[in-house]
C-alpha cells in the first residue's frame, strides 16, 4: 500500500479526539507531499537541521511538530514556524524557546518529555524533575511557551504488558500534573504516546496525539 492509502487507513480507525502526527524524519519531499495531498497536516520531525531543511519547500499550513532531543543552540532556527516543540525535559531549553518566541511576538506550543521506558537512552524527565521546573520561580516569568501536556516513548519490547504499564504510568503523569499545576488551563490536556508498534495500546491507555512514521512512510533505511 501506498503512502495515501496508509493514512486513510490509520485516520479511519483513529477515535475522534487523537492527533496523528506523520513522522517524516529521513523522508523526502516529495514523500511528504503524498502525504500532505492525502490530507494529513500534522508533521513530526527529530532533527533541527531536517526539519529546516524541508520546511520551506512545503506548504506554509502544515503543522510543524518538533519530537527530537533539542539542543538550546539549535532552537532560534524553528521558533519562527515549529507548531509544538514535544520533547522539552529541562528548564534551560524551555528558557530558550520563552526568549525566541519573545523575541519573535508567538507563544510557542510543548510538551515536557518524560522518561517511561526500560531502556536508559531515552530521553525525559522523571515527576520529581518536572516538580523542580514547575515550582521554579523562573517558570512564572514563561510568558511566551504554553506547556500544553506530556510526552512519552515505550520501551522497544513485544511486551504488550510492559508496554501498556509504561503508557499508563505516563496517562498518571499528565493526571498528577494536571491537578497540581494547571487544573485551570485547559490547553493542558495533552498525552502524546504511541509509536508505529504500539499505538492501538497507547490509544487505550488514553493517548490523544500519536506519532506514527514507518506505517506510514515504509520502513526507514
Ligand atoms: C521516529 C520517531 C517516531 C516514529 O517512529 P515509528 O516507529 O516509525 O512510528 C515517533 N516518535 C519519536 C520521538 C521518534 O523519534
Amino acid at each position: 500500500m501506498g503512502i495515501n492509502q496508509n493514512i486513510k487507513k490509520i485516520k479511519n480507525e483513529l477515535p475522534a479526539n487523537v492527533k496523528l502526527i506523520a513522522v517524516s524524519k529521513t523522508k523526502g519531499i516529495d514523500e511528504i507531499m503524498e502525504a500532505y495531498n492525502a490530507g494529513q497536516r500534522h508533521f513530526g520531525e527529530n532533527k533541527v537541521q531536517e526539519m529546516i531543511a524541508k520546511q520551506p519547500h512545503l506548504p506554509s499550513d502544515i503543522h510543524w511538530h518538533f519530537i527530537g532531543h533539542l539542543q538550546t543552540n539549535k532552537v532560534k532556527f524553528i521558533a519562527p514556524f515549529v507548531n509544538m516543540i514535544e520533547s522539552v525535559d529541562r528548564l534551560k531549553v524551555l528558557k530558550e524557546i520563552n526568549k525566541h518566541a519573545a523575541a519573535l511576538n508567538r507563544v510557542i506550543p510543548c510538551l515536557l518529555q518524560f522518561h517511561i521506558a526500560e531502556e536508559e537512552s531515552k530521553f525525559g524527565l522523571t515527576l520529581s524533575e518536572s516538580y523542580e521546573i514547575l515550582d521554579n520561580n523562573y517558570f512564572d516569568k514563561i510568558k511566551n511557551v504554553s506547556i500544553c501536556g506530556v510526552m512519552g516513548m515505550a520501551t522497544l519490547t513485544d511486551d504488550k504488558t510492559q508496554i501498556s504499564k509504561e503508557f499508563k504510568n505516563l496517562k498518571i503523569i499528565f493526571d498528577t500534573l494536571k491537578q497540581k499545576y494547571f487544573q485551570h488551563i485547559d490547553s493542558f490536556k495533552e498525552i502524546s504516546m504511541g509509536m508505529s508498534g504500539d499505538y492501538l495500546i497507547a490509544i487505550e491507555q488514553g493517548s490523544t496525539i500519536i506519532r506514527l512514521g514507518s506505517v506510514i512512510f515504509g520502513q526507514r533505511d
